[in-house]
């Protein structure tokens, strides 16, 4: 049976909770530490996809180290709510073996799927791995996970914008956003 499709969300009940201006501000100040820690170094910077995608752009060019690309994409979200469970959709195409990797995601609610990540790059030999989360919602963690570079705690709502969706809806809003009820 077709699913029934989840409503697009009324623009009256979008609400901002970042501006654009304060991500613009943060992320230069999260790329200028990153440039600091990893001066002298290669880094390879991983975008997980979807989500990240916007935030990672941004990112990396405000990076002044000399950086590779790759990507990950991985699923645990079932509309507006996490199964619990992360499937692996599409996989590095680089093997990160002995490189320098950072992570760059765009929010960490229970964790587990930057656990799930960082568990896989373990495995493989990274050199090292750090973690740049642009949204940290701490109150909803289920499972420890270190996040090396923060741009914002957010409380426990599900946001949208700056490639945030809501059923592939509003990625490209220029902000982050809540949904009222
Ligand atoms: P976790 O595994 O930490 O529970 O969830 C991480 C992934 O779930 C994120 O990469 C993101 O794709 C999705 N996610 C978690 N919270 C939100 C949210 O509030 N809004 C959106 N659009 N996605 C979310």
């Amino acid at each position: 049976m077709t699913p029934r499709p989840i409503e697009k969300p009324d623009r009256a009940r979008i609400k901002t909770l970042l501006t654009k201006n304060k991500i613009n501000r943060r992320v230069s100040r999260l790329a200028a530490r990153i440039s600091r820690d990893y001066a002298g170094k290669k880094l390879t910077v991983v975008s997980v996809l979807k989500g990240g995608v916007v935030f990672f752009a941004d990112l990396i060019r405000r990076l002044e180290v000399d950086c590779s690309v790759d990507f990950i994409s991985l699923s645990s979200y079932d509309g507006k709510s996490s199964s619990g469970k992360v499937t692996l959709l599409s996989d590095l195409k680089e093997s990160p073996k002995g490189k320098h990797v950072l992570i760059v995601e765009d929010i960490v609610d229970s964790g587990r799927t930057l656990k799930y990540i960082l568990k896989s790059l373990a495995r493989k030999g990274a050199l090292s791995v750090r973690t740049c989360v642009l949204l940290d919602k701490v109150s909803a963690r289920k499972t420890p996970v270190r996040v090396d570079y923060r741009g914002f705690t957010v409380p426990d709502r599900y946001v949208i914008g700056y490639g945030l969706d809501y059923n592939e809806h509003y990625r490209g809003l220029p902000h982050i956003a809540v949904i009222e009820d």
